[in-house]
């Protein structure tokens, strides 16, 4: 059974008070708090076994490591991928996109090539794309959403050429919160012999996984918005892919052998894992990941449906009120205006009621400017959080039109 309570406690930072309040985290989408047993993982690393991994001989080498390898392992069952050799240990997803955007590059995308990214991306899923078409000079095409927030898939069929590499798509988007018909996307791409990288960065956290399933070619995210430590993320790609495509940087444990005459790569996933990687974090995402299947996906994903169906209701029926993203699919994430209020005035009215939520273009300025807007104050919301916390949102909300109005 999924107790709310049970999973609060498990996260210390939600008993600290701001400004003499209890905190109300409203602000998951920017990055996720910490449960005591990643922070204790860590604290294990570092006091019991810290030694760099794959190269030294020690007992305490040898302890790291498979606590690492045990990480891909676990994220390599949570995504249901096929071999741990495809799972990338990167910094976080726009590491993982930059990696993919080069690799990807070198090897697919030529003079005349297309490169195909959705209006509503995050800027990590535009711009290291825009880079490769102009290294390339290779075309980027985007592919539009409509005012709900709905990507128009049917204009696929036209967007799609014989010419076109790659589809970015994120799982869900991180102004509007709406939850991409991928299954939809990927057949049609499939179709056209065009691979598909899903940007997992908003869907991970939410959203069962299956790249198995669903047929992903390449999917990211980041391990920060996952409960784990920052400077994690992930880069899989499918294993007959990954294999054609060529290091990114070079260094230490990529290689197999360096000489003058010819240098050889090691071999997958360790060709895309040059210098001393962040191995501390990633044992903190493997035990982050543990949690969750501890908890349970389902539970967790049908507790959330329920705060996001009750948060959506509630702050849209605010007088004044408008929220961008009314897709009937949607993550725990509410953007949203109040008439005549300023997106910062809002936001640092709410900070100091307790209530932490982010405020402006949210490294999403198509999305923001197919509103006309300059900012938004986006709330969102996760597992530990509560429908009196979406309360007090709201309650604040109401000051704050009463302060400012
Ligand atoms: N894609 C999406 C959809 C995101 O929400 C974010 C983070 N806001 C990113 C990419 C970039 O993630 P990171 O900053 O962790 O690399």
């Amino acid at each position: 059974m999924f107790d709310i309570e049970n999973v609060r406690a498990d996260f210390p930072i939600l008993d600290r008070e701001i400004y003499g309040r209890r905190l109300i985290y409203l602000d998951n989408a920017a990055t996720t708090q910490k449960p005591s047993r990643v922070i204790a993982k860590i604290e294990e690393v570092y006091k019991r076994y810290n030694s760099n991994i794959h190269r030294s001989v020690s007992k305490l080498a040898a302890v790291c490591t498979d606590e690492y390898e045990n990480a891909r392992k676990i994220v390599c069952g949570f995504i249901n991928a096929e071999n741990t050799c495809e799972i990338v240990f990167t910094s976080g997803t726009t590491a993982a996109i930059n990696l993919l955007a080069f690799a990807f590059g070198e090897k697919f995308v030529g003079e005349g090539d297309e490169i195909v990214v959705c209006e509503s991306e995050h800027h990590s899923n535009i711009v290291p794309w825009q880079l490769l078409c102009e290294r390339k000079n290779a075309v980027l095409k985007v592919l539009p959403f409509n005012d709900k927030g709905e990507l128009k898939t049917e204009l696929l069929d036209e967007i799609l050429t014989e010419r076109t590499r790659l589809l970015c798509v994120a799982q869900a988007t991180n102004v509007l919160g709406t939850v991409n018909p991928l299954d939809e996307i990927v057949r049609k791409a499939h179709a056209k012999g065009v691979y598909v990288l899903v940007d997992g960065a908003q869907g991970i956290q939410h959203l069962k996984t299956d790249v198995r399933a669903s047929d992903f070619d390449f999917y990211v995210f980041s391990g920060h918005k996952i409960y784990a430590p920052t400077g994690t993320g992930i880069l899989y790609g499918k294993e007959h892919l990954l294999e054609q495509l060529p290091p990114w940087q070079g260094g230490g444990d990529m290689v197999n052998r360096v000489s003058f005459a010819k240098t050889t790569y090691a071999d997958l996933p360790l060709k895309f894992e040059a210098g001393t990687s962040n191995y501390v974090g990633a044992i903190g995402l493997g035990e982050a990941l543990s949690y969750l299947i501890y908890k349970g996906m389902d539970e967790i994903c049908s507790y959330e449906k329920e705060l996001t169906d009750y948060a959506l209701e509630k702050i849209s029926s605010i007088p004044g009120i408008t929220i961008y993203g009314t897709s009937a699919n949607k993550v725990g994430i509410a953007s949203f205006l109040a008439e005549g209020i300023h997106h910062a005035d809002m936001g640092e009215i709410l900070d100091k009621t307790g209530v932490a939520v982010r405020t402006g273009r949210m490294c999403a300025d198509p999305t923001v400017q197919h509103f006309g807007l300059t900012g938004l104050v986006r709330a969102s919301w996760t597992f530990y959080n509560t429908k009196t916390e979406i309360d007090s949102l709201c309650e604040s909300i109401e000051k704050a039109k009463k302060i400012l109005g």
